[in-house]
């Protein structure tokens, strides 16, 4: 089918005049610039941008955005210069391509270590947060025609949506595109547990249904005698991974997951939640430790919904997740609903201060982090990434350091005995001082010498308390080892 900029227009709410014109025009530029140049599947390269432009749109992302999602490939991948695109779009979409531009250059390694690493930097990169989006969107579309990609390219793929993308998306708390980015990577990352679920949903899937209906009917029915008004009694089935993963804690056994597919009931406010939770109980037997309130105490993300699973009287057993259309919002976009009055307000505000989910990373962080108890305490007194810097190895891989940092803690962020045999520094392929301080984006480069050793001089140099640990210690040990040497002389 060819695009038609109508399908997206069609997904915003509440169009205003220039966002018409800010999205044809943006269409109609990046279809031309684009002329000519084919997808891997054969299919030309624009339908890739508009697929794009068309999961924002349907994230619930605004004009600007959407159209910056149509152009995100035009300065890297035409003959298009920022100066052109800036004339025609403006500074704010031009800075919103160059962030997804920046984005698209680090490498990743599949090192365990470095995951999170990476998940940081970009949070940190992506100044505005509209680019994130853009971001997924673009992997999203990517990863759903992952099967025209050489074989050996795409389980990397697909891990790398599944470890840092679709965390993002989670921890964005856009819970429908983390599901759809999991989904598609799910097939190419881990083939034989992918059938391996499919059939057992599918198994379970007739029977579970049936009951569902169900409830369903008899709800809303009862729903509707109360007389509460606007209530959306719907149900979803799980999510492939998620149920995948779910399945790897009872090990494999689907009769213990109640939420393959759960009924969900949607109301106008927090009130109507609990009455429809008092409606629920009175007609069914609750099964007991199974309620949940993530209204009056939300998941980390933000998440917020009242749970609870029920014995239908005929046999099954069914969850129902109750929350109000908001939250429902919410859980779906994430991120994305918090632009749909004011895509002013823009991301940059948001991933400064306001929005609790960056606090929670930073917990997230600590919690992942709990197992190795120095690197814990050191990062908890660093201010997360406000205050951090991300540079790189010469291969590519980021490192991550305290802001003011110096080629000694990169050093020793590598590794000790690096670190301990520093000789010299190249940032950015030319020759740098041990002291320089490093900034975000620098390659840095360390030269080692097995006769060079720390020098007290290096603690002036050093900010991370990993470095200051080891050259204290190094420091430490040399100068007992020389008063005994000289106590001996004595
Ligand atoms: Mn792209």
């Amino acid at each position: 089918m060819k695009p038609n900029v109508k399908e997206i227009l069609s997904l915003v709410e509440s169009l205003k005049d220039e966002d018409i014109d800010i999205i044809e025009r943006a269409f109609n530029f990046a279809k031309k610039a684009h002329e000519g140049q084919l997808r891997k599947s054969g299919e030309p390269y624009f339908n890739h941008v508009f697929a794009t432009a068309k999961n924002l749109a349907e994230l619930g992302m605004k004009a600007k955005t959407i159209s910056a999602g149509i152009l995100h490939d035009v300065i890297e991948d035409t003959n298009t210069t920022e100066e052109e695109l800036e004339k025609e779009f403006g500074p704010e979409i031009v800075s919103l391509v160059k962030g997804v531009t920046k984005l698209g250059t680090v490498r990743y390694k599949g090192i365990e270590r470095k995951v999170e690493n990476l998940r940081k930097f970009f949070v940190s990169m992506a100044e505005d947060l509209r680019v994130l989006t853009i971001k997924l969107a673009d992997r999203l579309h990517n990863i759903e025609t992952l099967k025209y990609v050489r074989p050996d390219k795409q389980k990397r793929i697909a891990l790398e949506t599944l470890e840092i993308y679709a965390p993002l998306a989670d921890r964005l708390s856009m819970g429908r595109l983390k599901g759809r980015l999991e989904d598609a990577a799910f097939e190419y990352a881990y083939p034989k547990e992918y059938e391996e679920v499919k059939k057992l949903l599918n198994e379970k899937k007739d029977a579970k249904e049936r009951y569902l209906i169900e409830v369903k009917n008899n709800l809303t029915g009862k729903i509707k005698e109360s007389g509460m008004k606007n209530a959306i009694v719907d149900y979803r089935q799980k999510h492939l991974y998620s149920l995948w993963r779910k399945l790897q804690k009872y090990n494999m056994d689907i009769g213990k997951i109640y939420d393959i597919i759960a009924l969900r009931v949607m109301v106008d406010n927090i009130t109507d939640c609990y009455h429809v939770l008092g409606i629920i109980h009175g007609e069914w037997t609750p099964v007991p430790n199974r309620i949940k309130d993530y209204i009056a105490m939300p998941k980390a993300n933000g998440y917020q919904s009242l749970h609870t699973t029920i014995f239908t009287g005929t046999g099954g057993i069914v969850e129902i997740q109750i929350r109000t259309h908001e939250m429902h919002r919410n859980a779906e976009n994430g991120i994305a609903a918090h632009f749909i009055y004011k895509e002013k307000e823009i991301g940059k505000e948001i991933s400064n201060k306001n929005l609790g989910w960056i606090n929670q990373l930073k917990e997230l962080n600590q919690n992942e982090e709990e197992h190795r108890p120095e690197k814990f305490l050191e990062n908890i007194k660093l201010n997360f990434f406000k205050d951090r810097i991300f540079v790189f190895t010469p291969k590519g891989d980021v490192i991550d350091l305290p802001e003011d940092s110096s080629p000694i803690d990169f050093g020793y962020a590598i590794h000790t005995d690096i670190g301990n045999h520093i000789q010299g520094a190249k940032v950015n392929g030319k020759n740098a001082a041990l002291g320089t301080k490093l900034r975000t984006h620098d390659i840095v480069e360390i030269q080692i010498n097995k006769n060079t050793n720390p020098s007290s001089k290096w603690l002036d140099y050093a900010k991370t308390n990993l470095a200051r640990r080891e050259i204290n210690a190094y420091l430490k040990e040399h100068s007992l080892l020389s008063k005994f040497l000289s106590f001996g002389k004595n």
